[in-house]
């Protein structure tokens, strides 16, 4: 009794195994087609000057309105577009789709930064110059205004290659952005080495910022840092006025989190850009 009882568990776990792995192959078809079947969106998430809330920038981050299964997060298929290729695609997808968008409103007259997210399949590929210079020429972006945001682990994975790129993008004048700072290890000397825009303060420190003194003094640390090396320093994740508070007074040049807006539909994006005058926090 005991080992049919023991069976039918395995088979059960056999099941959910197997219908977990189909789930995966169905997601992963369903993926190679999203971009035909224009399920992708690129959703915009404004950066703001922490002291006068005056939106200087947007990040790109990428949705998947799945037919069946509604808005897919990025977290759940980019690793698996990571893991089978088709980063390359989507990523180039995404750069040319935040460019010509970001183009349209410098066309207006708002001339805003424009982040895109490189997940490492991405910043290691070979054509990576090419393919950033061919989706500039195609939108008529200005690279002046293009930054690529890598995190840190992927930028200190290989750092002689690392040093490589970012010195032919700089060339370019494509701008560098350390995303999710402080969750890998850099090492000082190869941060003072590498030209190197902007840090982006990972959100896990921002978050306990007023009540965890080892979180604000890695905080007030990494703001210390940016000054000396001349880089811009973006707090991510937002949330509350006293978190805003805390870096205004620290000196933290730039924020971006829910407090200001999420990350907004093109069409949105406009409304709030368009208004923006100065910020919508007081
Ligand atoms: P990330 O680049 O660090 O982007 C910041 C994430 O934090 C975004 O999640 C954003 O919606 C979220 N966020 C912003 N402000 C707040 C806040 O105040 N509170 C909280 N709780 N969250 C906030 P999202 O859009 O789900 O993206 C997750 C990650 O997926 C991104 O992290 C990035 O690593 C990756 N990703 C997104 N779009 C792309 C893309 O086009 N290409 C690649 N390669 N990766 C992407
Ligand atoms: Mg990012
Ligand atoms: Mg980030
Ligand atoms: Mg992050």
């Amino acid at each position: 009794r005991a080992a049919e009882q023991n069976r039918n568990i395995y088979r059960f776990y056999d099941q959910q195994m197997n219908s977990k792995a189909l789930d995966r192959i169905a997601l992963e078809n369903a993926l190679r087609y999203a971009i035909e079947r224009n399920e992708l969106i690129v959703y915009y998430q404004p950066k703001v000057n922490c002291n006068t809330e005056v939106i200087s920038g947007v990040e790109a981050l990428i949705r998947w309105n799945h037919s069946e299964r509604g808005m897919i997060s990025p977290i759940d298929f980019i690793p698996l577009a990571e893991e089978n290729g088709l980063i390359l695609p989507i990523g180039e997808w995404v750069l040319k789709t935040a460019c010509t968008q970001v183009k349209e409103w410098h066309n207006q007259g708002y001339k805003i930064h424009l982040s895109v997210n490189f997940s490492a399949k991405q910043f290691q590929q070979d054509h990576l110059k090419e393919t950033i210079e061919r989706v500039l020429q195609e939108t008529g972006f200005q690279a002046q205004f293009l930054t690529v945001e890598v995190t840190e682990s992927v930028a200190m994975e290989n750092v002689n290659f690392t040093i490589k790129i970012l010195n032919e993008l700089k060339a370019m004048g494509v701008k560098v952005s350390i995303d999710d700072f402080g969750t890998g290890y850099s090492s000082l000397s190869y941060l003072k080495k590498l030209p190197i825009s902007e840090l982006k303060i990972d959100r896990s420190f921002v978050r306990d910022i007023t009540t965890d003194q080892d979180d604000a003094a890695i905080v007030d640390m990494v703001i210390v840092l940016g000054k000396t090396l001349k880089m811009n320093i973006v707090a991510e994740g937002v949330e509350t006025v006293s978190q805003l508070e805390f870096l205004k007074s620290h000196h933290c040049q730039e924020m971006q989190g829910f407090l200001f807006s999420k990350p907004l539909p093109s069409n949105e994006f406009e409304i709030l850009l368009t208004s923006n005058i100065k910020g919508v926090i007081l």
